[in-house]
């Protein structure tokens, strides 16, 4: 899929019934939109405010009805600095790592976003960091229209990951457990990012909402297992590390992954394969390279 492609299924997009995904046109952090009998249910908040207000906009323009719970699905930035559009009226709550966290860097945080987002800076400049609530987790939610199921597995991409699942509706809502047609930024433990792919997996999906890009089914995150796989037997084979990093020595299965949206996928792919080789190879053999 190119480029203009991708962007027609950007915004809102109709899933399921009351069940929405807004898809962030600029490829930052994605939001669910779950529609209750009386109220909305978000889980994320996009990253700035500017792009919440076009969501709380949109919700306004089509639904009755106001925000009145928005769920972190984690502690970065991206998916939680529009958080304030909707605190007036919303209970914004979140996995308690997640809220420790943020209570920790609550001083910086703002400030090291605009740092680290230089593209998107000039959105932060009014930025406010909300603290989320303590919400319990592997909990079911009802909406009266819909129940959302909310777990969390395991430490992966951070310590406190939620995940929405709607069993009836056989939509997952992943967060940055899963992102779709691009190279996935792991974060914090590769082998629990790894695990919980295969938990999702498990569940019997159709759709899958990535916390970055297009809506995925199935075969798209058996497509990240895959490279997952032939990235990780190539970091564990290759026990020099600066062959890794050059991208001219990488395996050529990995041409099918060219089409993915980032530009530079080699000189990712090649900080990829360095990645997996000092989580794996580093520990296993002790080397020091
Ligand atoms: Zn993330």
């Amino acid at each position: 899929m190119n480029r203009s492609q991708w962007l027609k299924l950007t915004g809102p997009q109709q899933i399921r019934e009351n069940v929405y995904a807004w898809i962030n046109p600029t490829g930052d952090a994605n939001a669910a939109i779950i529609i209750g009998n009386e109220s909305i249910f978000l889980f994320d908040a996009l990253s700035t405010p500017r792009q919440a207000a076009d969501l709380d906009k949109f919700l306004k323009a089509r639904f009755n009805k106001s925000v009145t719970t928005v769920i972190y699905s984690h502690w970065h930035e991206d998916h939680i600095l529009g958080g304030q559009v909707f605190a007036d009226d919303a209970r914004i709550l979140a996995h308690p790592k997640t809220c420790e966290k943020l209570y920790t860097e609550k001083e910086r945080f703002v400030a090291y976003a605009q740092k680290e987002r230089s593209d998107i800076a000039a959105d932060l400049v009014d930025a406010r960091l909300i603290i989320p609530e303590e919400t319990e987790i592997n909990i079911e939610i009802n909406t009266g229209n819909n129940v959302i199921q909310l777990m969390h597995w395991e430490p992966a991409h951070t310590e406190g990951d939620l995940i929405v699942w709607l069993e009836k509706e056989k939509v997952i809502f992943s967060s940055d457990l899963f992102f779709n047609n691009m190279i996935p930024y792991i974060g914090l433990n590769a082998c629990g990012y790894r695990r919980c792919l295969e938990r999702i997996l498990k569940l019997p999906f159709k759709y899958i909402v990535p916390g970055h890009g297009n809506i995925g089914d199935r075969k798209s995150v058996e497509r990240l297992i895959r490279l997952w796989d032939i990235v990780g037997s190539y970091a564990a084979s290759e026990k020099n590390v600066d062959k890794i990093l050059d991208p001219d020595s990488l395996p050529s299965e990995l041409a099918e992954y060219n089409s993915w949206i980032k530009p530079t996928f080699l000189e990712e792919i090649s900080e990829y394969v360095a990645g997996f080789w000092e989580l794996f190879v580093r520990k296993i053999t002790g080397s020091s390279a």
